[in-house]
C-alpha cells in the first residue's frame, strides 16, 4: 500500500516582511482528514502560515505542494518563486479560508454571499449556484436566514455564514484562522460545534486557535510555533498534555 498524498506539503518555508523574519522554514504535511490545530503566541506568524498556503501572502522562499503538485516555478537567481495568476486561482479553489473577522460583503444577503464565489471563481450559472449555495447555508443551520444582511445576524451566525461561503467552493482543505476569536463567550459553541461536524465528515482543516480544550477533542495533530518555527508537534496528547518543550509548556500553562 502506497502512502497517501498529502492534500498539502509545505517545504522549507519561508516569510519575510522587509526585515522581519516571521516564518524561517515550515515543514508540515496536510494528510487526507487531517485535522491540524495550530499553536502559539500572538504575533508569532499563525496567520502568515495560513496566508501564504492560499496565496494571499505570497511565501519568499520554500514552496507548497498542493495534492503532489508544486505551486509556483524556479526563477534563477532567486529564491522566491514565480506565481502565475491562473495558477494562483485555481490553488485559491481547493484552499478555502474562514477568518476571525467573517469578511462577509456587508451589502449582500446571506444567499448572495454564499453563490457570490460560485458564480464569480467557479462560473456556476446562477440557478446552480443558488441551489448549492442554499445546501450549505442550511447545513450550518441557517435556513430561514437567507434573505438577511450580514449585519442583522449574531457573530455567531456570520461566522456559520462564512463557513458555508468556504464549504459552497468544495475546497480540498479549509483554513481557519481563529473563527471564534472575534465572538461574544455564548456564541462561540455553536460555531466549534459547525467545525466539529466538518471534523466528522472527515474534512482537512487546518485550525489556528487559542481554544485549547477543543483543539484537543477536535485535532489529530497539534503543532505549535515559535520563533518562525514549528517548535513541537505530535497528538494532542502529546503536545497539550505533555510538551516535551519547555517553551510549549509555558504556553499552554498561560492558557490553562
Ligand atoms: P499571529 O497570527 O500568530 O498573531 P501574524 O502572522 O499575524 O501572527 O503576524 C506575525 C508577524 O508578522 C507580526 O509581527 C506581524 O506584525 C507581522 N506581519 C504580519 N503581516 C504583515 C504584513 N502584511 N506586513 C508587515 N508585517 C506583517
Ligand atoms: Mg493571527
Amino acid at each position: 500500500m502506497t502512502a497517501a498524498t498529502p492534500v498539502l506539503r509545505i517545504q522549507a518555508l519561508h516569510k519575510r516582511f522587509g526585515s522581519h523574519h516571521v516564518l524561517r522554514g515550515i515543514d508540515l504535511d496536510v494528510l487526507p482528514g487531517d485535522r491540524i490545530a495550530i499553536i502559539g503566541s500572538s504575533g508569532s506568524g499563525k496567520s502568515t502560515l495560513l496566508r501564504c498556503l492560499n496565496f494571499m501572502e505570497m511565501p519568499s522562499a520554500g514552496q507548497v505542494v498542493l495534492k503532489g503538485r508544486a505551486v509556483g516555478r524556479p526563477v534563477a537567481g532567486s529564491d522566491t518563486l514565480r506565481y502565475g495568476e491562473s495558477e494562483l486561482s485555481e490553488v485559491r479553489k481547493q484552499v478555502g479560508m474562514v477568518f476571525q473577522q467573517f469578511n462577509l460583503f456587508p451589502h449582500m444577503t446571506v444567499l448572495q454571499n454564499v453563490m457570490e464565489g460560485l458564480v464569480t471563481v467557479k462560473r456556476l450559472p446562477a440557478a446552480q449556484a443558488r441551489e448549492r449555495a442554499m445546501a450549505e447555508i442550511a447545513k450550518v443551520g441557517l435556513a430561514e436566514k437567507t434573505s438577511a444582511y450580514p449585519g442583522h445576524l449574531s457573530g455567531g451566525q456570520q461566522q456559520r455564514v462564512a463557513i458555508a461561503r468556504a464549504l459552497a467552493m468544495e475546497p480540498e482543505v479549509l483554513l481557519f484562522d481563529e473563527p471564534t476569536s472575534s465572538l461574544d463567550p455564548e456564541l462561540v459553541g455553536e460555531v466549534l460545534g459547525t467545525i466539529r461536524a466538518l471534523a466528522d465528515e472527515g474534512r482537512t482543516m487546518l485550525l489556528v486557535t487559542h481554544e485549547l480544550g477543543f483543539a484537543y477533542h477536535f485535532a489529530n495533530k497539534v503543532v505549535f510555533l515559535a520563533d518562525g518555527l514549528l517548535h513541537e508537534r505530535g497528538t494532542p496528547d502529546e503536545v497539550l498534555k505533555h510538551p516535551k518543550q519547555e517553551r510549549t509548556q509555558r504556553f499552554i500553562e498561560r492558557f490553562t
